[in-house]
């Protein structure tokens, strides 16, 4: 971690992005606006909030809040106005200073005061009682509204009273041009585009949205303008590697992003990540990561194989034959817990099957996944064998 390089305060990135790095998250949520020089709308991608390894200080906030404000007031079409803001996924690092931007715009002199809409994909919902990977979201869009519930019809557009949020929608898009507000744009104005693309995995409703430039209204559906830049929030970070809650449904959002940046690009495409510096070649990147998965599915599928007879393994057992030596103790939790979201993306698949069995005395498994202070995942004790992918589908049918 302390390796990690710092991040200036403010950096412009491109000619329609500026980054704004909280100092108080590690290295900061990345948060974002998209601008276009001739239009007066901005777009805030993402706020600030508390990490898991500090507070969100009020004086933290203040230059958080105080940079936005000079980052409107410095922008060429004035009066400007942040109109929208987008938040990539319910995670607190992004979200929980929304209700202060959204306080702190309301505040602004003048003409650049204006309603401000506030979108969030929502978080599944899952069957009450269910283990799913998504159990413990549920409730967290039910938790941001009441974050924005004091404030009024007159700070922001609000849908109704208990309805704050804008619901966003896969290939959803915002675009930006000198004719803002009007449809009228002509056929040789440049326009910049964010595309909503929906990417489970590491949340339920964590979301990348594709820049582009170009004239949407110009080009024809076959052939997209080319996109300038991928923010990818927390799905792919700029340094080390991202954290998910299912593996399964965060392989195939990392599939299609593959797909959606080898279509649509000659040149390399660069990820504007939610923590981290810019990844310069975004394919080559996401590619990587996609690999470093399967490599490590081998490795289980591999190491359940081994296991002679009808045994099945615990994952912590697992983690020993997969890691041996090659990690410190300290990393073994983490290690298993990785092995764990495998398990379960193989048990979906029908290649695995978990064998129930009770944990250690006196431990309350139902707090797995609950509100309890430890969390224990669910299939830390159980066992776990290979089951092969043709006997599995036989089974089922
Ligand atoms: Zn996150």
């Amino acid at each position: 971690m302390a390796s990690l390089p710092e991040l200036p305060a403010v950096s412009t990135l491109s000619k329609y992005v500026t980054r704004n790095p909280g100092k108080f998250t590690l290295q900061g949520t990345n948060t974002y606006l998209i601008h276009h020089p001739a239009s007066p709308s901005l777009l805030l991608l993402d706020t600030t909030g508390p990490s898991s390894f500090s507070p969100l200080s009020p004086s933290a906030l203040q230059v958080y809040l105080s940079s936005l404000r000079s980052a409107i007031a410095s922008h060429p079409t004035q009066p400007a106005r942040i109109t929208d803001i987008i938040l990539t996924h319910w995670h607190r690092d992004h979200t929980a200073a929304v209700g202060d931007v959204v306080r702190m715009l309301d505040e602004l002199e003048g003409s650049e005061k204006a309603t401000v809409r506030v979108w969030k994909f929502p978080c599944a919902t899952g069957e009450e009682g269910s283990l799913d990977a998504w159990e413990s979201e549920r409730m967290k869009d039910a938790e941001l509204e009441r974050d924005l519930e004091g404030l009024g019809q007159d700070e922001f557009e609000r849908l109704g009273v208990n309805t704050a949020l804008q619901t966003l929608r896969a290939g959803q898009r915002f675009s930006l041009s000198g004719g803002s507000g009007s449809s009228a744009v002509s056929p040789t104005e440049n326009v910049v585009e964010l595309e909503v693309v929906h990417t489970p995995g590491h949340t339920s409703d964590s979301i990348c949205l594709l820049l582009r430039e170009g004239n949407s209204f110009a080009s024809s559906p076959s052939s997209p303008a080319a996109p300038l830049a991928l923010f990818t929030a927390d799905t792919v970070l700029g340094h080390g590697t991202a954290v998910f809650a299912s593996l399964s449904a965060y392989l195939s959002s990392l599939s299609s992003l593959i797909d959606l940046l080898s279509v649509t690009s000659s040149a390399p495409v660069p990820l504007y990540p939610g923590h981290g510096e810019v990844v310069k070649d975004g394919l080559a990147k996401i590619r990587e990561y996609k690999m470093h998965r399967e490599d490590r599915e081998k490795q289980v599928v591999e190491a359940l194989k081994a296991v002679e007879g009808e045994e099945a393994v615990t994952a912590s057992e697992l983690t020993d034959s997969i890691y041996a030596d090659t990690i410190p103790s300290s990393l073994k939790l983490a290690a298993t817990h990785g092995l764990l979201l495998h398990l379960e993306k193989l048990r979906e698949e029908g290649r695995v099957a978990r064998v129930d069995q009770p944990g250690p005395e006196g431990l309350d498994l139902g707090a797995a996944g609950g509100g309890g202070e430890v969390q224990i995942p669910q299939g830390w004790f159980d066992g776990w064998k290979w089951v092969g992918r043709d006997e599995a589908v036989e089974g089922r049918l």
